[in-house]
Protein backbone atom coordinates (compact mmCIF):
# COMPACT_ATOMS: atom_id res chain seq x y z
CA UNK A 1 0.00 0.00 0.00
CA UNK A 2 1.50 3.32 -0.83
CA UNK A 3 0.83 6.36 0.10
CA UNK A 4 1.72 5.70 3.76
CA UNK A 5 3.44 7.80 7.39
CA UNK A 6 5.39 5.57 9.54
CA UNK A 7 4.68 7.26 12.89
CA UNK A 8 6.37 5.10 15.13
CA UNK A 9 6.97 1.40 16.17
CA UNK A 10 4.89 -0.73 18.24
CA UNK A 11 6.28 -3.97 20.34
CA UNK A 12 8.78 -3.55 17.75
CA UNK A 13 6.34 -3.31 14.31
CA UNK A 14 6.26 -0.57 12.61
CA UNK A 15 3.21 1.54 12.56
CA UNK A 16 2.13 3.40 9.09
CA UNK A 17 -1.10 5.70 8.70
CA UNK A 18 -2.92 5.48 5.09
CA UNK A 19 -3.41 9.21 3.76
CA UNK A 20 -7.38 8.40 3.64
CA UNK A 21 -7.30 7.27 7.18
CA UNK A 22 -6.70 11.32 8.05
CA UNK A 23 -9.39 12.50 5.86
CA UNK A 24 -11.60 9.65 7.72
CA UNK A 25 -10.38 10.62 10.84
CA UNK A 26 -11.42 14.47 10.28
CA UNK A 27 -14.88 13.43 8.93
CA UNK A 28 -15.77 11.02 11.42
CA UNK A 29 -14.88 13.50 14.12
CA UNK A 30 -16.76 16.13 12.42
CA UNK A 31 -19.93 14.29 12.14
CA UNK A 32 -19.75 13.09 15.80
CA UNK A 33 -19.27 16.39 17.01
CA UNK A 34 -21.90 17.90 14.81
CA UNK A 35 -24.55 15.12 14.50
CA UNK A 36 -23.81 11.98 16.70
CA UNK A 37 -22.83 13.52 20.51
CA UNK A 38 -25.72 16.81 20.35
CA UNK A 39 -28.56 13.94 19.78
CA UNK A 40 -27.31 11.37 22.35
CA UNK A 41 -26.52 14.24 24.54
CA UNK A 42 -28.58 17.50 24.31
CA UNK A 43 -27.53 20.77 25.87
CA UNK A 44 -23.88 20.72 25.97
CA UNK A 45 -21.41 23.90 25.02
CA UNK A 46 -20.09 23.31 21.02
CA UNK A 47 -16.64 22.73 22.23
CA UNK A 48 -17.79 19.80 24.86
CA UNK A 49 -18.96 18.45 21.57
CA UNK A 50 -15.56 18.39 19.74
CA UNK A 51 -13.32 17.09 22.64
CA UNK A 52 -16.10 13.95 22.62
CA UNK A 53 -16.47 13.82 19.00
CA UNK A 54 -11.93 14.23 19.02
CA UNK A 55 -11.70 11.61 21.83
CA UNK A 56 -13.86 9.05 20.46
CA UNK A 57 -11.89 8.91 16.92
CA UNK A 58 -9.14 8.49 18.65
CA UNK A 59 -10.34 5.96 20.65
CA UNK A 60 -11.42 3.76 17.56
CA UNK A 61 -8.51 4.59 15.94
CA UNK A 62 -6.54 3.06 19.59
CA UNK A 63 -9.51 -0.28 19.19
CA UNK A 64 -9.09 -1.00 15.42
CA UNK A 65 -5.00 -0.56 16.26
CA UNK A 66 -5.66 -3.08 19.40
CA UNK A 67 -7.60 -5.37 16.95
CA UNK A 68 -4.29 -5.30 14.23
CA UNK A 69 -2.30 -6.02 17.36
CA UNK A 70 -4.18 -8.84 18.21
CA UNK A 71 -3.10 -10.67 14.82
CA UNK A 72 0.70 -9.21 14.94
CA UNK A 73 1.24 -10.66 18.13
CA UNK A 74 -0.48 -13.98 17.51
CA UNK A 75 1.42 -14.31 14.40
CA UNK A 76 4.54 -14.00 16.15
CA UNK A 77 3.72 -16.95 18.50
CA UNK A 78 3.26 -18.85 15.50
CA UNK A 79 6.91 -17.81 14.05
CA UNK A 80 5.56 -15.51 11.20
CA UNK A 81 6.57 -12.04 11.65
CA UNK A 82 4.63 -8.50 11.16
CA UNK A 83 6.01 -6.05 8.15
CA UNK A 84 3.95 -3.19 9.69
CA UNK A 85 0.38 -2.25 10.51
CA UNK A 86 -1.18 0.47 8.16
CA UNK A 87 -4.24 2.30 9.55
CA UNK A 88 -6.45 3.30 6.43
CA UNK A 89 -10.09 4.74 6.02
CA UNK A 90 -11.71 1.50 6.41
CA UNK A 91 -9.75 0.03 9.36
CA UNK A 92 -6.66 -1.43 9.52
CA UNK A 93 -4.28 -4.28 7.90
CA UNK A 94 -1.27 -6.18 10.07
CA UNK A 95 0.70 -7.01 6.96
CA UNK A 96 2.74 -10.30 7.52
CA UNK A 97 6.05 -11.30 6.35
CA UNK A 98 5.13 -14.79 5.13
CA UNK A 99 1.43 -17.06 4.65
CA UNK A 100 0.94 -18.80 8.04
CA UNK A 101 2.83 -22.04 8.37
CA UNK A 102 -0.78 -24.34 8.49
CA UNK A 103 -4.28 -24.05 8.78
CA UNK A 104 -4.20 -24.16 12.45
CA UNK A 105 -1.79 -21.12 12.75
CA UNK A 106 -3.68 -19.40 9.90
CA UNK A 107 -6.89 -19.92 12.18
CA UNK A 108 -5.51 -18.88 15.23
CA UNK A 109 -4.07 -15.30 13.88
CA UNK A 110 -7.24 -14.54 12.04
CA UNK A 111 -9.64 -14.53 15.06
CA UNK A 112 -7.51 -12.97 17.68
CA UNK A 113 -8.40 -9.30 16.39
CA UNK A 114 -12.05 -10.20 16.81
CA UNK A 115 -11.33 -11.84 20.01
CA UNK A 116 -9.68 -8.61 20.93
CA UNK A 117 -12.58 -6.36 19.24
CA UNK A 118 -15.12 -8.25 21.62
CA UNK A 119 -13.33 -7.39 24.48
CA UNK A 120 -13.48 -4.11 23.75
CA UNK A 121 -16.97 -4.49 23.59
CA UNK A 122 -17.20 -5.69 26.81
CA UNK A 123 -14.85 -3.35 28.37
CA UNK A 124 -16.58 -0.05 26.79
CA UNK A 125 -20.01 -2.15 27.70
CA UNK A 126 -19.17 -2.11 31.24
CA UNK A 127 -18.00 1.33 30.99
CA UNK A 128 -20.72 2.82 29.68
CA UNK A 129 -23.18 1.68 33.15
CA UNK A 130 -20.77 2.38 35.76
CA UNK A 131 -20.33 6.08 34.16
CA UNK A 132 -24.38 6.08 33.86
CA UNK A 133 -23.71 9.34 36.59
CA UNK A 134 -21.99 10.94 33.68
CA UNK A 135 -24.05 11.07 30.60
CA UNK A 136 -21.76 12.86 28.26
CA UNK A 137 -18.92 10.19 29.34
CA UNK A 138 -21.09 7.43 28.82
CA UNK A 139 -22.42 8.39 25.69
CA UNK A 140 -18.58 8.38 24.50
CA UNK A 141 -17.96 4.70 26.15
CA UNK A 142 -21.62 3.86 24.20
CA UNK A 143 -20.36 4.85 20.77
CA UNK A 144 -17.31 2.73 21.05
CA UNK A 145 -19.03 -0.27 22.46
CA UNK A 146 -21.24 -0.02 18.95
CA UNK A 147 -18.09 0.25 16.83
CA UNK A 148 -15.95 -2.09 17.82
CA UNK A 149 -19.47 -4.54 17.99
CA UNK A 150 -19.46 -3.93 14.40
CA UNK A 151 -15.84 -3.96 13.65
CA UNK A 152 -16.55 -7.40 14.89
CA UNK A 153 -19.14 -8.01 12.79
CA UNK A 154 -17.96 -6.69 9.52
CA UNK A 155 -14.84 -8.55 9.63
CA UNK A 156 -16.72 -11.88 10.25
CA UNK A 157 -17.75 -11.53 7.26
CA UNK A 158 -16.76 -14.39 5.25
CA UNK A 159 -14.67 -12.36 2.18
CA UNK A 160 -11.23 -13.03 2.03
CA UNK A 161 -9.01 -10.49 2.99
CA UNK A 162 -11.06 -10.27 5.62
CA UNK A 163 -10.88 -12.74 8.85
CA UNK A 164 -13.97 -14.56 8.58
CA UNK A 165 -12.69 -15.02 4.55
CA UNK A 166 -9.27 -16.07 6.19
CA UNK A 167 -11.40 -18.37 8.73
CA UNK A 168 -12.51 -19.87 5.78
CA UNK A 169 -9.68 -20.20 4.23
CA UNK A 170 -8.10 -22.09 7.34
CA UNK A 171 -10.94 -24.26 7.12
CA UNK A 172 -10.50 -24.90 3.11
CA UNK A 173 -6.84 -25.04 3.66
CA UNK A 174 -7.18 -28.15 6.50
CA UNK A 175 -9.95 -29.28 3.88
CA UNK A 176 -8.18 -29.75 0.55
CA UNK A 177 -4.75 -29.71 1.99
CA UNK A 178 -4.14 -27.09 -0.65
CA UNK A 179 -3.09 -23.05 0.26
CA UNK A 180 -3.53 -21.81 -3.26
CA UNK A 181 -6.89 -23.33 -3.82
CA UNK A 182 -8.30 -22.40 -1.03
CA UNK A 183 -6.97 -18.98 -1.33
CA UNK A 184 -8.78 -18.92 -4.67
CA UNK A 185 -12.20 -20.06 -3.14
CA UNK A 186 -11.84 -18.09 0.11
CA UNK A 187 -10.93 -14.92 -2.26
CA UNK A 188 -14.02 -15.93 -4.98
CA UNK A 189 -16.06 -15.56 -1.69
CA UNK A 190 -14.62 -12.10 -0.78
CA UNK A 191 -15.50 -10.92 -4.75
CA UNK A 192 -19.01 -12.55 -4.42
CA UNK A 193 -19.44 -10.34 -1.53
CA UNK A 194 -18.36 -7.22 -2.83
CA UNK A 195 -20.45 -7.45 -6.00
CA UNK A 196 -23.65 -7.88 -3.35
CA UNK A 197 -22.60 -4.81 -1.96
CA UNK A 198 -22.00 -3.28 -4.76
CA UNK A 199 -24.94 -4.10 -6.73
CA UNK A 200 -27.37 -3.39 -3.55
CA UNK A 201 -25.62 -0.39 -2.99
CA UNK A 202 -26.77 0.76 -6.50
CA UNK A 203 -30.17 0.14 -5.88
CA UNK A 204 -30.20 1.78 -2.71
CA UNK A 205 -28.88 5.18 -4.07
CA UNK A 206 -31.53 4.08 -7.17
CA UNK A 207 -34.37 3.98 -4.61
CA UNK A 208 -33.62 7.08 -2.91
CA UNK A 209 -31.19 6.00 0.25
CA UNK A 210 -28.10 8.36 -1.07
CA UNK A 211 -25.83 8.25 1.83
CA UNK A 212 -25.82 4.40 3.17
CA UNK A 213 -25.48 3.38 0.19
CA UNK A 214 -22.92 5.00 -1.47
CA UNK A 215 -21.18 3.39 1.70
CA UNK A 216 -21.92 -0.04 0.71
CA UNK A 217 -20.70 0.56 -2.84
CA UNK A 218 -17.06 1.94 -1.72
CA UNK A 219 -16.70 -1.01 0.82
CA UNK A 220 -17.57 -3.01 -1.84
CA UNK A 221 -15.00 -1.50 -4.38
CA UNK A 222 -12.20 -1.79 -1.76
CA UNK A 223 -13.29 -5.46 -0.97
CA UNK A 224 -13.21 -5.68 -4.63
CA UNK A 225 -9.34 -4.48 -4.93
CA UNK A 226 -8.15 -6.38 -1.70
CA UNK A 227 -9.62 -9.94 -2.94
CA UNK A 228 -7.99 -9.74 -6.02
CA UNK A 229 -4.36 -8.00 -5.03
CA UNK A 230 -4.08 -10.43 -1.69
CA UNK A 231 -5.11 -13.92 -4.32
CA UNK A 232 -2.57 -12.32 -6.78
CA UNK A 233 0.14 -12.17 -4.22
CA UNK A 234 -0.37 -15.45 -3.25
CA UNK A 235 -0.29 -16.87 -6.98
CA UNK A 236 2.25 -14.72 -7.33
CA UNK A 237 3.88 -16.80 -4.47
CA UNK A 238 2.85 -19.72 -6.10
CA UNK A 239 3.91 -19.45 -9.71
CA UNK A 240 7.27 -18.20 -8.55
CA UNK A 241 8.10 -21.02 -5.93
CA UNK A 242 10.96 -23.10 -6.08
CA UNK A 243 12.46 -20.39 -9.38
CA UNK A 244 15.65 -19.03 -9.02
CA UNK A 245 17.10 -15.63 -10.60
CA UNK A 246 19.01 -17.39 -13.30
CA UNK A 247 15.66 -19.30 -14.31
CA UNK A 248 14.29 -15.71 -15.07
CA UNK A 249 17.10 -13.75 -16.53
CA UNK A 250 18.24 -12.86 -19.95
CA UNK A 251 22.03 -13.78 -19.99
CA UNK A 252 23.80 -11.67 -22.66
CA UNK A 253 21.56 -8.18 -22.73
CA UNK A 254 22.24 -5.08 -24.76
CA UNK A 255 24.55 -3.01 -22.69
CA UNK A 256 24.90 0.76 -23.25
CA UNK A 257 28.61 2.38 -23.47
CA UNK A 258 29.32 4.59 -20.00
CA UNK A 259 31.00 7.18 -22.14
CA UNK A 260 28.17 8.23 -24.72
CA UNK A 261 25.71 10.99 -23.99
CA UNK A 262 22.50 10.57 -22.52
CA UNK A 263 21.44 12.03 -25.72
CA UNK A 264 23.02 9.20 -28.08
CA UNK A 265 21.85 6.62 -25.96
CA UNK A 266 18.18 8.03 -26.11
CA UNK A 267 18.68 7.69 -29.58
CA UNK A 268 20.21 4.66 -29.92
CA UNK A 269 19.50 2.27 -27.21
CA UNK A 270 15.88 3.10 -25.44
CA UNK A 271 14.46 4.35 -28.50
CA UNK A 272 15.90 1.36 -31.00
CA UNK A 273 15.25 -1.24 -28.67
CA UNK A 274 12.01 -0.07 -26.30
CA UNK A 275 13.52 -1.22 -23.25
CA UNK A 276 13.20 0.70 -20.01
CA UNK A 277 16.69 0.19 -19.30
CA UNK A 278 20.31 -1.56 -20.13
CA UNK A 279 23.41 -2.35 -18.24
CA UNK A 280 25.67 -0.02 -18.80
CA UNK A 281 29.13 -1.21 -19.94
CA UNK A 282 32.90 -0.26 -19.88
CA UNK A 283 35.60 -1.94 -21.34
CA UNK A 284 33.97 -4.87 -21.39
CA UNK A 285 32.95 -5.10 -17.98
CA UNK A 286 29.14 -3.95 -16.49
CA UNK A 287 29.85 -0.70 -14.61
CA UNK A 288 26.07 0.35 -13.81
CA UNK A 289 22.41 0.50 -14.95
CA UNK A 290 20.56 3.57 -16.72
CA UNK A 291 16.96 3.37 -16.58
CA UNK A 292 14.29 6.16 -17.67
CA UNK A 293 13.82 7.47 -14.36
CA UNK A 294 18.15 8.52 -14.80
CA UNK A 295 17.38 9.88 -18.32
CA UNK A 296 14.81 11.85 -17.12
CA UNK A 297 16.29 13.66 -14.36
CA UNK A 298 18.69 14.96 -17.12
CA UNK A 299 17.31 18.29 -18.88
CA UNK A 300 16.79 17.80 -22.26
CA UNK A 301 19.47 20.76 -23.30
CA UNK A 302 22.07 18.79 -21.37
CA UNK A 303 22.08 15.56 -22.98
CA UNK A 304 24.14 15.87 -25.32
CA UNK A 305 26.68 17.02 -22.68
CA UNK A 306 26.06 14.85 -19.63
CA UNK A 307 27.75 11.42 -20.34
CA UNK A 308 25.23 8.09 -19.39
CA UNK A 309 28.53 7.00 -16.88
CA UNK A 310 27.63 10.32 -15.13
CA UNK A 311 23.90 9.23 -14.24
CA UNK A 312 23.86 5.79 -14.42
CA UNK A 313 22.74 4.13 -10.84
CA UNK A 314 26.31 2.21 -9.37
CA UNK A 315 26.55 -1.73 -9.13
CA UNK A 316 25.65 -1.59 -5.51
CA UNK A 317 23.39 -3.75 -3.28
CA UNK A 318 19.66 -2.24 -4.44
CA UNK A 319 19.79 -2.89 -7.77
CA UNK A 320 21.92 -6.10 -7.24
CA UNK A 321 21.32 -9.83 -6.77
CA UNK A 322 22.69 -13.18 -7.86
CA UNK A 323 22.09 -16.02 -9.85
CA UNK A 324 21.16 -18.19 -7.45
CA UNK A 325 18.74 -16.12 -5.29
CA UNK A 326 15.21 -16.73 -4.75
CA UNK A 327 12.50 -15.11 -7.52
CA UNK A 328 10.10 -13.94 -5.39
CA UNK A 329 12.48 -12.12 -3.41
CA UNK A 330 14.51 -10.32 -5.76
CA UNK A 331 11.20 -9.18 -7.25
CA UNK A 332 10.47 -7.45 -4.10
CA UNK A 333 13.42 -6.22 -4.33
CA UNK A 334 13.19 -4.65 -7.44
CA UNK A 335 9.75 -3.48 -6.19
CA UNK A 336 11.07 -2.20 -2.97
CA UNK A 337 13.89 -0.14 -4.90
CA UNK A 338 11.27 1.44 -7.17
CA UNK A 339 13.36 -0.31 -10.08
CA UNK A 340 12.39 -2.08 -13.40
CA UNK A 341 15.35 -4.90 -13.52
CA UNK A 342 18.56 -5.62 -11.51
CA UNK A 343 22.27 -6.47 -12.48
CA UNK A 344 22.81 -10.51 -11.62
CA UNK A 345 26.66 -11.03 -10.98
CA UNK A 346 27.96 -14.22 -10.03
CA UNK A 347 30.78 -12.67 -7.48
CA UNK A 348 32.21 -10.18 -9.73
CA UNK A 349 31.29 -11.55 -13.16
CA UNK A 350 28.23 -10.16 -15.08
CA UNK A 351 25.56 -12.87 -15.63
CA UNK A 352 22.58 -11.12 -16.97
CA UNK A 353 19.17 -9.08 -16.03
CA UNK A 354 16.74 -9.31 -14.15
CA UNK A 355 13.57 -7.30 -15.69
CA UNK A 356 9.98 -6.71 -14.13
CA UNK A 357 8.31 -7.20 -17.90
CA UNK A 358 10.18 -10.42 -18.21
CA UNK A 359 9.09 -12.17 -15.08
CA UNK A 360 5.65 -10.57 -15.52
CA UNK A 361 5.61 -12.15 -19.05
CA UNK A 362 6.78 -15.49 -17.67
CA UNK A 363 3.97 -15.40 -15.30
CA UNK A 364 1.04 -14.89 -17.64
CA UNK A 365 2.62 -17.49 -20.03
CA UNK A 366 1.83 -19.80 -17.09
CA UNK A 367 -0.99 -18.39 -16.21
CA UNK A 368 -2.35 -18.77 -19.99
CA UNK A 369 -1.53 -21.98 -19.78
CA UNK A 370 -2.69 -23.07 -16.59
CA UNK A 371 0.74 -24.35 -14.98
ZN1 LIG B 1 -8.79 -8.34 11.70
Amino acid sequence: MRGTVRIGTLAGIPLELHFTWAIIFALLSWSLATGYFPQAVPDLPTGSYWSKGVLAALLLFASILAHELGHALVARREGVQTRRIVLFAFGGVAELKAEPPGPGAEFRIAVAGPVVSIGLVVFFGILTGALAVRPGAAAVAAYLAMLNGIVVLFNLIPAFPLDGGRILRAALWRFWGDLPRATRAAAGAGRFFAYFLIVTGIFGMLAGHAAGALWRVFIGLFLLMAAQSAAASVWLKDALSGLHVRDLMTAEPVAVPAHIPVAEAIRDYFLRYGYGGFPVERAGRVVGLLELAQVKAVPPEERDQVSVQAVALPVEAPVRTAPGADAMEALQQMLQAGHGRLLVFEGETFRGLLTHTGVTRLIQIKMALGI
